[in-house]
This record gives C-alpha cells, sequence and structure tokens, in this order.
C-alpha cells in the first residue's frame, strides 16, 4: 500500500497542531480517495500524520484523525521540545529511514520552509515549493503526485513530477480547506510515539527565546469576510479610502487585505497583503474593491467560496474568475454595494 505523509507541525508553546496540518490532511484523504478510482495498480494510499516534538495534546492528535490521518507518529525526544532546524530535519530522517513513504506534503511555514529542503537534500529527492494544486494521477502505469505551482513570475501555472520517491511538495496554510468526519472514539491503536534512538543535543544553531512580531503576522485566520482593496481605489493623494475599507470591515467583524500594488506604495502594511508572496486566504466571501485580478494576487484568493469584484473596467482580469461582477467608476459606490450584500 502506498503512503502520503503530512508533516503537521506543533505549535510548541501550546503543545496542540498547527490549522495547516488538517488542511493538508483533509488534502491527502481526498487524494487517497481520487486515487481509488483510477483504473492503475498501487491505486492504494493510507495517509499518515507525522510530528515532531516533545509532547503533543492528545485532543490535537484526535482532530488530525479527524481530519484524515490514517496513522499518526509523534517523533519525541527531550530535544525536540523547541524548534531547531538541524534536530527536526534529523530526527525526520532517522524515522523515516525505517518507514518510508512515497509522498510527503510539508506545511509552506516558516519552520516547514527551512526543513522541507533540508530533508529531501539528504534524502536525495525533489521538491515542489508553494503548491498551489495536488493531485494523483496515472503516469506511465504508475499513480504519481502532480502538484502545481506559479511559475515564470506566477505568469503560468505549472504541474510538476517528480522523478524520485519520495516525491515532495510544500503547501501554503489556507491553500486548502480542513475538512472535518466523524471518526470513532478508539484512535489509540493507530497513535504511535517514536522514540529518537540518536538524539541531537549538538547542533550549530540553537533556539534561545521565541517572541510575536505582531506587525509581520497577518491576521486572515478564521476570516470569513475579507474586503480587499486594490490600486482602483487609490486618489492620487492619500490612503483615505483604504482606511474607509478598513473602518468598514472592522464595522461588519471582517477583515482588510490589499494588493502588493497598494503595499508597495506603503498605503498599507505588508501584513495585509493577499497573494503568492503575501498571505493566501480561504474566506466564505471576498470582496476584491479595485483590483485588476492579477493572477500574482488571485493565487491568494481565488479557492474563496464567493467573490465580489468591483471594477471601473468590465474587461478585468478579474471577472475572467468564477466572480459576482460590478462595473463601476464610483469610488464611494463600494460602501453601498457591502451594505447591500451584507443586509
Ligand atoms: C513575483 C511577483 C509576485 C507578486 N506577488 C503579489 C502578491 O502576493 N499579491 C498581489 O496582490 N500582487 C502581487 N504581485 C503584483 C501583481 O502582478 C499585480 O501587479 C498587482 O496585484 C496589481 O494590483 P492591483 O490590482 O491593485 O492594481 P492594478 O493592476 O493597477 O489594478 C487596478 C484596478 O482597479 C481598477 N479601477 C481603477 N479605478 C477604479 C474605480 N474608480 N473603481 C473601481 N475600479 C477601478 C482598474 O480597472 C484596475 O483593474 C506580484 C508580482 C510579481 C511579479
Amino acid at each position: 500500500m502506498g503512503k502520503i505523509a503530512v508533516y503537521c507541525e506543533i505549535d510548541n508553546a501550546n503543545n496542540v497542531l498547527s490549522d495547516v496540518s488538517f488542511e493538508l490532511l483533509s488534502k491527502a484523504r481526498q487524494m487517497k480517495f481520487d486515487a481509488k478510482k483510477i483504473d492503475c495498480e498501487g491505486n492504494d494510499f493510507e495517509v499518515v500524520a507525522i510530528a515532531i516534538g516533545k509532547t503533543l495534546d492528545m485532543e490535537s492528535a484526535k482532530k488530525a484523525f479527524s481530519a484524515g490521518a490514517d496513522y499518526f507518529t509523534l517523533i519525541k525526544d527531550d530535544c525536540l521540545e523547541l524548534f531547531s532546524q538541524t534536530a527536526y530535519s534529523l530526527a525526520f530522517i532517522e524515522y523515516f529511514s525505517a518507514n518510508p513513504c512515497d509522498i510527503i506534503i510539508f506545511p509552506a511555514t516558516s519552520k516547514g520552509r527551512i526543513i522541507a529542503p533540508r530533508i529531501t537534500t539528504i534524502l536525495d529527492t525533489g521538491l515542489v515549493a508553494d503548491c498551489t494544486g495536488l493531485e494523483l494521477i496515472e503516469r506511465n502505469g504508475k499513480i504519481v503526485l502532480a502538484s502545481t505551482r506559479p511559475t515564470f513570475g506566477a505568469e503560468l501555472m505549472a504541474t510538476i513530477i517528480s522523478k524520485k520517491n519520495p516525491q515532495c511538495a510544500t503547501v501554503r496554510p489556507k491553500t486548502f480547506a480542513a475538512d472535518f468526519w466523524d471518526i470513532e472514539n478508539s484512535v489509540s491503536n493507530s497513535y504511535f510515539e517514536y522514540q529518537l534512538k540518536y538524539p541531537i543535543n549538538e547542533t550549530r544553531s540553537r533556539l534561545l527565546r521565541t517572541f510575536l512580531d505582531k506587525d509581520s503576522i497577518s491576521d486572515f485566520a478564521g476570516a470569513k469576510i475579507i474586503l480587499a482593496g486594490g490600486f482602483g481605489l487609490y486618489d492620487g493623494k492619500n490612503r483615505e479610502y483604504y482606511d474607509k475599507l478598513e473602518k468598514l470591515a472592522k464595522k461588519i467583524g471582517a477583515k482588510f487585505g490589499a494588493t502588493r500594488k497598494v503595499v508597495d506604495l506603503n498605503l498599507v502594511p505588508k501584513n495585509c497583503q493577499i497573494g503568492q508572496t503575501g498571505t493566501t486566504v480561504l474566506p466564505e466571501l471576498y470582496v476584491a474593491f479595485g483590483i485588476s485580478g492579477a493572477i500574482q494576487h488571485m493565487v491568494g484568493a481565488k479557492n474563496s467560496k464567493k467573490i465580489i469584484a468591483i471594477n471601473s473596467d468590465k474587461d478585468a482580469e478579474i471577472f475572467k474568475y468564477w466572480v459576482y461582477s460590478i462595473v463601476t467608476h464610483e469610488k464611494r459606490f463600494f460602501i453601498k454595494i457591502i451594505k447591500y450584500f451584507l443586509k
């Protein structure tokens, strides 16, 4: 049976799994089911969740099963209490050498982005970074991972197939939705703890302390509605309309986002940027004000359940996506629109 491993990141401060773990497990489960429909040998997969740390809250492990894990392994040791790129990578390799998998999916978080290239280099395999789509397909009589990601400055989407096992990819948070299923109460048979045989106490770098830099952190977590402003809202003088949009977002319990063009002009802080080099979001409703719909922006917003786009150009790129379209030249019109939709 084939194995899809998902590296589940532990928030060391609270000993719980980060939300992106559940998103990736849900995607892995969906791929497992889709693979069964392919008429090809080796179309049977199981999903293995792998976490690294000293301890883990058991509720979090249960949630991983409900999101899609068939098995869960916590690689544990005292030396893994705090994140260390060397220790975590070597711990993963030690476990993996005895328990190989065909596919490994890592979160493209700051920690995931550090350990995934180290692990894949040691395993002498490839890594497709920042994927926006993952699929199992048949190629030359085998089931392989097809990873899609933006390329050439995000002008094109490329689907990449790795020639070597394990086939590895990183995926940014909020690229896929987490989906929880009812599971039986007893999952203990599928939960394992792997004690490191070769603890790593000597590393070149050591984490001394962690602190939160609030200004650099995007705050779109759990956002149901996002009001995003693009360059079309700029009046050529100041950030009046962005302030208004932000105020409106606060008032209705939504989050405020923006395009990179607006961020680069210092009209809005970087942590509001949505897109390829910003944050990927997954709200119920995404309202785009004066946003042209460049692919680099849309890769971060296109999976929103509903998109309303307001633009003065009826041929704007954003209207090519599945959106509710409103064409207007009147900037103030946007406030009326929002009030209407949220009645
Ligand atoms: C490697 C790379 C990475 C990038 N990463 C990102 C990213 O993460 N996020 C991101 O957003 N961009 C990113 N970009 C930039 C991206 O290519 C676009 O330049 C950017 O998204 C455009 O922003 P915009 O839609 O606000 O501006 P514009 O493209 O200038 O569009 C403004 C829109 O407003 C409309 N408009 C004008 N006046 C009005 C009005 N009165 N009422 C209504 N509509 C009006 C116009 O018709 C137009 O469609 C990246 C680019 C590169 C090369």
